[in-house]
């Protein structure tokens, strides 16, 4: 049986037909930029995540810079971030001229809490970007009372985490800002770049339109420096197909993790408790394995395609290593060294799950000396 990781064709061939439509519309009417298809997707995406406004813009990565960039968030500043996060999270806060400083994860976690942020807390500290890793909701809670008292703003990273619920209200909708991404493999996939930026502040969600387009305030005035970071009309034609397929899809991964959870039941795979009241959408799968490159070659042996998110945490990347020195993050470190990521997509067999679980058993009853050689680090 062999597994890939994802399979982005074979989903394109579940909608071939509405896709195929939708783009075709976009062509015949030839309009490409800042047309209807985006006014349409930013209407169906605030109504889907509960916010007053949504602002699509060209990539996740964006979405953040433009939160910090509207929030006046720059030189002299300090934003709080995960150290075990994708490297855009805290990529933009440099990009910003502020500084990234790296909380820990909370004890069995993949995500920060309150406890990991009040140790990165300096007094430049201007905000808090909560990453929802692998689309499990970050106890946002005794994060916004943290945020209200110490007068920081609350960013949410929901690049993996659209359709996750958080005591009954859609992820992305809590902080001053929620910060989408539709990169291909994400959970709502454009077919290229982006991204948009929940927001139910008016002014800010207005500063956040007149920052993705040139600073622009009409045709021709300029107010401010800004990007060029607008959504394509073809990747809102797209994404409005899949829209109304997602909370399916995410469905689906959640009955796939579950099945994953009793499949790897007797293995040495350990994962994270879903948090009381929360509805994770699983972007990721990923399980912690003591032996996690020996079982990553072993399952590759076996046609089944896993991948590690993230190797390396934020502050030992070497755009970081240097500024960031002095900083140890046991926790973040530790994880990147056992994560493995499992194979999740909707059409995902649910015996490709149980061949999975079944795999890793028989890596862990195989003999193969690995006891003798317990990795160094632990
Ligand atoms: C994907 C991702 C981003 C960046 O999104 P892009 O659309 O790729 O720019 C930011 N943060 C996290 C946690 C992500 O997974």
């Amino acid at each position: 049986m062999t597994i890939p990781q994802l399979d982005l064709a074979g989903e394109y061939q579940q909608l071939r037909t509405e896709i195929d439509a939708a783009v075709q519309q976009v062509f015949l009417k030839g309009a490409f930029i800042d047309g209807a298809e985006n006014a349409a997707l930013e209407h169906e995406l605030a109504e889907y995540i509960g916010a007053a406004e949504v602002i699509c813009v060209n990539s996740g990565t964006d979405a953040l810079l433009l939160s910090l960039k509207a929030l006046g968030i720059g030189a002299g500043d300090d934003v709080i971030v995960p150290a075990f996060t994708f490297f855009a999270t805290a990529e933009v806060v440099s990009l910003a001229r502020a500084r990234p400083c790296f909380a820990d994860c909370a004890p069995g976690q993949y995500n920060i809490d309150v406890d990991g942020i009040r140790e990165a807390l300096t007094p430049r500290t201007k905000a808090v970007i909560a990453v929802h890793l692998f689309g499990q909701p970050v106890d946002l809670k005794p994060l916004q009372e943290f945020c209200v008292n110490h007068d920081l703003w609350l960013i949410e990273d929901a690049a993996q985490a659209i359709g996750a619920r958080y005591h009954d209200r859609g992820i992305g909708s809590f902080g001053v800002t929620g910060a989408f991404s539709f990169y291909p493999t994400k959970n709502l996939g454009a077919y290229g770049d982006g991204g948009a930026i929940a927001c139910s502040d008016p002014d800010l969600a207005s500063r956040l339109r007149c920052l993705r387009n040139h600073g622009r305030q009409d045709r021709y005035q300029h107010s401010e420096i800004g990007f060029n970071s607008r959504l394509d009309e073809l990747q809102a034609a797209i994404l409005r197909v899949k829209l109304p397929y997602l909370d399916d899809w995410n469905a689906r991964r959640r009955q796939l993790a579950a099945l994953y959870q009793q499949a790897l039941q007797n293995t040495e795979c350990n994962w994270p408790a879903v948090l009381e009241g929360t509805v994770p959408v699983h972007h990721q799968f990923v399980v912690t394995h003591p032996h996690r490159d020996a079982l990553q070659l072993f399952l590759a042996g076996h046609n089944i395609s896993t991948a590690v998110f993230y190797p390396i945490p934020c502050h030992r990347q070497p755009a970081f290593s240097e500024s960031h020195a002095g900083v140890s993050l046991p926790l973040a470190e530790r994880l990147a060294d056992q994560v493995l990521a499992l194979p999740i997509y909707p059409a995902l067999p649910p015996e490709a799950v149980w061949h999975i679980g079944e795999l890793i058993q028989d890596f862990e009853h195989v003999d193969t000396g690995r006891g003798n050689h317990p990795n160094p680090h632990y």
